[in-house]
């Protein structure tokens, strides 16, 4: 038995290592990583991560760690760090590493994740025009603004806010820079994001919106940044947060079928190759809480719920249909903001509470049903609208609410039964 072989051990690929574990696989599981470091949590990077580093906490990394390193070992996981997968021999079963190595396999589940999107002009070649996407970016961006007192980030989508959130409390000047008309426009419902952002400038933070910049300029360590209009800065340091593009170039060359993403069916089985899945961020994936035909999500919660899936299809070699609610949760300006389902531009919005005490959830209907919830400093609200938006064919009327005030805890004994009357977290 060849076993099951695993490219890319972050959140994806790790938690199908372990799952696969706990569904009862007794065949050999090969985790491949491009990475030298044990798997780490890629969302304290922005977050608790750069704050600590900033405080030069010496054991921030105890924050990252995502399963103890003596686990792989325990759960007869072979690890092997510093292995890139360069090719994918689909008629032999096997891939190959770019240290020369080779790796058989009856199952192979690609998890390659995703990198930072690049800028669409040549940026100088400065360690002070940072990305963000691992803890070597975390590390760098920390040590790079030791000694910075200006910051531009060129993006305004969750991560970048969020590392500005963290630069700007440990007193730096920040200037966000975003090219649509308003910054986390994906994902975000205007409401919420203009409360984010309010509480943002009343932090000193700049955010400049529908503003697209054109070239990045070093002299003499200090960086300008020319938009169409006029220039921003100097300053010490530009982090560029403008998305990322899914490392699908593998699947593309072995002749697995690519869109923006590797493509599977409901099962997250590559369309072209049963034996092939592809999970997490890299996997472009039929959604029934999407409109569109297909998403994909970059997410924990997504990363890990479709590692356990898989694991599951393979340990007990049955085929379903992949279905869970997609959520989310960032946290910006000490303020915590939790998501379940997902939110649409065309979607109606309607606020449940009151935004000036800073505990409101947005209900966002689509077709007259309740599609999404975002929640701040409402957590209930957030573990409810979980129950209540996990199977779309119930998704709750917009009549209903209405009539209920929309306060979702209305709701809470149509979802709940009396002897499961509890709801997570
Ligand atoms: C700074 C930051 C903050 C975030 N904050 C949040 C948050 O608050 N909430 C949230 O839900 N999500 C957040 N995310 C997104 C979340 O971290 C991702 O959705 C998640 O990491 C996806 O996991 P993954 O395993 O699919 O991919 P990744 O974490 O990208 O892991 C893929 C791994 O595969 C490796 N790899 C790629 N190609 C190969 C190859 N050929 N051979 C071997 N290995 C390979 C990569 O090096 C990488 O280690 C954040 C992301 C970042 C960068």
């Amino acid at each position: 038995m060849a076993g099951t072989v695993i490219v890319g051990a972050g959140h994806a690929g790790a938690q199908t290592a372990f799952s696969l574990r706990a569904e009862g696989y007794r065949g050999p599981i090969t985790l491949l990583s491009a990475e030298e470091r044990s798997p780490y949590q890629r969302p304290p990077l922005s977050k608790g991560y750069l704050a600590a580093l900033r405080r030069r906490e010496t054991d921030a990394d105890d924050l990252i760690n995502l399963h103890p390193v003596a686990s792989y070992a325990e759960q007869d996981i072979a690890l092997r760090l510093g292995s890139p997968v360069s090719e994918i021999d689909r008629h032999a079963r096997r891939v190959h590493t770019t240290t020369g190595k080779a790796y058989g396999y009856d199952h192979l589940v690609l998890a390659t994740g995703a990198r930072a999107r690049t800028l669409p002009f040549t940026t100088p070649r400065s360690e002070r025009v940072r990305f963000f996407r691992t803890r070597h970016d975390a590390a760098a961006i920390a040590a790079l603004t030791a000694d910075a007192s200006r910051v531009a980030v060129v993006g305004g989508g969750f991560v970048g806010l969020e590392a500005a959130s963290v630069l700007a409390a440990a007193g730096a000047e920040v200037t966000v820079i975003e090219a649509a008309a308003r910054p986390m426009g994906r994902g975000m419902s205007p409401v919420m994001a203009e409360y984010l952002l309010a509480r943002h400038r009343a932090r000193g933070v700049e955010v400049r919106a529908a503003t697209r910049i054109s070239a990045i300029v070093e002299d003499g360590g200090r960086l300008t940044i020319a938009t169409g209009q006029d220039t921003t800065g100097p300053v010490d340091l530009v982090i560029v947060g403008v998305g990322v593009l899914p490392n699908d170039e593998l699947a593309q060359k072995s002749g697995l079928e690519t869109q923006d993403g590797i493509v599977v069916d409901s099962s997250l089985r590559t369309t072209r190759d049963p034996r092939v899945y592809a999970v997490g961020d890299c996997a472009r994936f039929p959604s029934p809480f999407a409109s569109a035909a297909s998403v994909r999500l970059e997410s924990v919660q997504n990363a890990t719920e479709q590692g356990r899936h898989i694991a599951k299809s393979i340990a007990t070699g049955t085929v379903s249909a992949y279905e869970r609610l997609p959520w989310f949760w960032t946290e910006q300006c000490g303020l915590r903001v939790q998501m379940a389902g997902l939110v649409e531009p065309a979607d109606e919005c309607v606020v449940s509470g009151d935004p000036g005490q800073g505990a409101f959830s947005v209900l966002a209907f689509r077709d007259g049903r309740l599609a999404a919830v975002e929640s701040l400093g409402r957590p209930r609200d957030h573990a409810l609208a979980r129950r209540l938006l996990a199977d779309p064919a119930g998704w709750p009327e917009h009549g209903v609410l209405h009539g209920a005030g929309y306060d979702l805890s209305a709701l809470r004994t149509a979802v709940i039964s009396p002897a499961t009357n509890t709801v997570d977290g």
